[in-house]
């Protein structure tokens, strides 16, 4: 079996996809993690702390038996994944809307991070994580819960960085996430056609599609340098794509607010959502960090009414 992350590979797609595949492993499940894509440099900076090799990248899983982590739509798997079998996901967004003709396995709990329900698989199965692994994990509910800080974050997103921490050998877990902050903040020489696509995910809300990315940062100056590049390429792919919304979220990990860049059919309505306003395609989202639940629950409302 195949254990398969999201579209634009994040932490939390890459290290529950190793993680779980291990898992499955140790209790005689053959099963292999793969990812869509090239990892973003955060996820790389982890596996080069494990020192684990890149899983491979596959945009085709048909005629195969997969294993979801982190997403649960069909539009964040590849095109062909209709044609494959799911025997399972693990995950921790809305519900998606993928459906099965079999029962299917789903491990489905509303926490900071997918890797945090992994770790709880391992405990089900009475099964210890590997030290490498552990670090893996450990990095991808930092990630995901911008290191505790963030409203997604749960007491088992905390109990299992603890259990983690351990496992891998890091007594000093505050260094850790500030060198893995630091390596994703490190947007420099990243070209801003890049940096809109980064995390980007495609929301289908009433018939519309409105493409949200973000950018996690430790200060937004650099980014916010790039401003006229970001909001000129979000035109382009707005101009390509019959998107309602192209939207980048700048997201200050230190001081929790966001920037908006938006190009829209009706960005007004976008931003009014969020109590918001734009000028000049940007609008404050002061507090906001996390997109599913600070953002996309507003959107839906907005777009459904
Ligand atoms: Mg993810
Ligand atoms: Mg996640
Ligand atoms: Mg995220």
């Amino acid at each position: 079996m195949i254990v398969l992350g999201h579209q634009n590979p994040d932490c939390d797609s890459l290290c529950s996809a190793i993680a779980l595949s291990a898992l499955f492993n140790k209790i005689g499940k053959q099963a292999t993690p793969a990812l869509q894509g090239e990892p973003n440099p955060e996820a790389l900076f982890l596996l080069q702390k494990a020192k684990l090799e890149k899983p491979k990248i596959l945009s085709s899983v048909a005629g195969e038996d997969v294993f979801l982590v982190d997403f649960s739509d069909w539009g964040q798997g590849t095109l062909d994944m209709k044609e494959a079998k799911i025997l399972g996901i693990v995950d921790h967004h809305k519900l998606g809307d993928i459906t099965t003709n079999e029962p299917v396995e789903c491990w489905i709990w509303p926490v900071g991070c997918s890797a945090t329900i992994v770790y709880n698989m391992y405990k089900f199965y009475n099964q210890i994580v590997d030290g490498p692994i552990a670090k893996l994990m450990m990095g991808a509910i930092i990630s995901d819960t911008v290191n505790f800080r963030g409203p997604t974050t749960t007491d088992m997103d905390k109990e299992a960085v603890k259990g983690l921490a351990k496992i891998a050998g890091v007594e000093d877990v505050q260094g850790f996430a500030r060198e893995q902050f630091e390596a994703k903040s490190d947007i420099n020489n990243v070209p801003a056609a890049e940096l809109i696509l980064r995390d980007q995910k495609i929301f289908q809300m009433a018939g519309h599609k409105l493409a949200i990315g973000q950018l996690e940062l430790t200060d937004l100056k650099t980014a916010l340098s790039k401003k006229t590049q970001m909001i000129a390429e979000l035109e382009k792919l707005q101009a390509e794509k019959d998107y309602h919304s192209s939207i980048l979220l700048l997201t200050d990990i230190n001081k929790l607010d966001t920037i908006a860049l938006i190009i829209s059919i009706d960005a007004d309505k976008v931003a009014q959502a969020l109590n918001s306003k734009v000028k000049d395609h940007t609008f404050e989202l002061p507090g906001v960090v996390s997109r599913k639940k600070q953002i996309i629950p507003f959107l839906q409302t907005a777009f459904d009414s």
